[in-house]
């Protein structure tokens, strides 16, 4: 008589047998386990997972765009491969999620505080070309590429320009190209930047302070729109630009006001009136960056 153990192994033989022969009455399926090159008493017990991994392949080649990905872990595709006489499942990056990776490798070349998704994502390919008034800008900002590629020593920009009239995407769209090859960059949202400094006292200051003032390149978004203390002019500021200029590393800005507004700006905290260490900085601010202006209209949609 049979045992109970391998009656049941038996019959569970059986209904996988069956299961199995059901998935190959679908063409897809049969081409799909033709390519695994493996015997059917190794495939037929896989047969659902099987089928999960053949959507998962159908799913590629229908795919788009990475962003509407219906795998169910998204840039990566399940599959079979035969090890060891047995079949052996695992999740492979699909091309589209390598080359968006690739493309994305930059950043860890540059380091954004506080900015927005299209800044860091700002690239030279995707600047609106439909006006004149930033080709100046445009020519100072590839021969800046050519000049500190080359070793040259080469200063910054200081940006000014109405709001919303693409500051700091211009500015952010050269430094990105830098970083792809490989110039340590940081882009810091300078009112934000001190007060998430000030947060810090207890743990990274030191970290975010150095990584500023050290970087290769340095932008400093929208100075002159943070509110002024001696602290932020004279402990933070002011030691990060002599370090900069000492160092020769190049410096960007980008503000809403003009040099002789921002030495005002920077002149005035609550404890008085300092004409002397706002003028000193704004020295340092000319050493490290040529002076323009972005007038254009707002491209800001929000
Ligand atoms: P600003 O710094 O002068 O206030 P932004 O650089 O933040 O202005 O630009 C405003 C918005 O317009 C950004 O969010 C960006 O998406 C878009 N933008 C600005 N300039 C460009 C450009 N040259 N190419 C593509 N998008 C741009
Ligand atoms: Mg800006």
């Amino acid at each position: 008589m049979e045992k109970i153990g391998e009656f049941l192994n038996n019959n569970n033989l059986t209904a996988l047998k069956r299961s199995y022969m059901d998935a190959c009455s679908n063409k897809e399926f049969v081409n799909f386990i033709q390519e695994i090159n493996a015997p059917d008493q190794i495939l037929m017990k896989y047969t659902s997972t099987l089928e999960e991994a053949m959507q998962e392949e159908i799913n590629c080649k229908n795919c788009k765009n990475i962003l509407t990905c219906k795998n169910k872990v998204e840039g990566f595709c399940y599959k079979p491969e035969v090890i060891d006489n047995t079949l052996q499942f695992s999740y492979v990056m699909c091309k589209k999620k390598k080359d968006q990776e690739e493309a994305q490798s930059y950043l860890k070349n540059i380091k954004y505080y506080q900015m927005s998704k299209d800044i860091i994502n700002a690239s030279f390919k995707d600047l609106y070309r439909d006006d004149t008034t930033r080709t100046p800008i445009l020519k100072y900002m590839m021969k800046f590429m050519k000049d500190y590629s080359s070793g040259k020593k080469t200063k910054g920009l200081y940006l000014t320009g109405s709001f919303g009239s693409g500051k700091t995407y211009l500015i952010a769209a050269l430094l990105n190209e830098l970083a792809k090859k490989k110039v340590k960059c940081v882009v810091i949202y300078y009112p934000e930047f001190l007060r998430d400094l000030k947060a810090s006292f207890k743990t990274d200051y030191d970290e975010k302070f150095n990584h500023a003032k050290k970087a290769d390149l340095l932008l400093i978004d929208d100075i002159g729109a943070e509110s002024v203390t001696n602290y932020s002019r004279d402990e933070v500021l002011s030691p990060i630009l002599q370090f900069r200029m000492e160092e020769h590393l190049p410096t960007f800005f980008t503000s809403n006001l003009t040099l002789d507004e921002l030495e005002n700006h920077l002149s005035i905290t609550s404890s008085g009136v300092d004409k002397v260490k706002a003028r000193r900085i704004l020295e340092r601010v000319k050493q490290l960056s040529t002076p323009m202006e972005l007038v254009s209209k707002n491209r800001r949609d929000w």
